[in-house]
């Protein structure tokens, strides 16, 4: 599966940081610009990301489609989640093996992940400053660093 180079989805998907409705035609054509088929389903999935922005679980994406009209099965959520990740229309984010986010904003940023609450917040990728990294293995192509500043707050803790 070739993947489109991680700058290049950049300038196109700043639109998705506007916290707006998106409606079933804007999405079809966003499913479509990445390759990906725009059942009724998927655009209904694509359309409760995107008009919220944050980072949702697929359980909490199964729980917001559900809320609505549209009744998805919890396994085609998590194969459209999939999917998604995998075509660059969404980013997946694996804070551990247990905890998978997903993510609709593609600029390239980083995360605080309060491992009490379990809720993750966006650093600005100008914020962190990465040096030291060993060269790539031959051939290979950066496509993205991602760190996960994993913290714990004193006030939360008493909850
Ligand atoms: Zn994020």
């Amino acid at each position: 599966m070739q993947r489109a180079p991680f700058s290049a989805a950049v300038s196109m998907e700043v639109t998705h940081m506007d916290a707006k409705t998106y409606t079933h035609d804007e999405v079809g054509s966003m499913l479509r610009d990445h390759g990906i088929n725009p059942t009724a389903q998927r655009v209904e999935i694509a359309r409760e990301l995107f008009s919220r922005k944050g980072h949702y679980s697929a359980e909490d994406v199964f729980t917001l489609v559900n809320n609505e009209q549209a009744q998805v099965s919890k396994a085609t959520v998590y194969n459209t989640l999939g999917l998604f990740a995998e075509k660059g229309l969404i980013r997946q984010l694996i804070v551990d093996p247990t905890k998978v986010f997903y993510d609709p904003n593609m600029i390239p940023h980083h995360h605080f992940y309060d491992v009490v609450t379990g809720v993750l917040t966006d650093i600005d990728a100008e914020e962190v400053r990465i040096t030291g990294l060993p060269p790539l293995p031959a051939g290979a192509q950066m496509e993205g660093v991602d760190v996960i500043v994993r913290m714990r707050r004193p006030s939360t803790e008493a909850r």
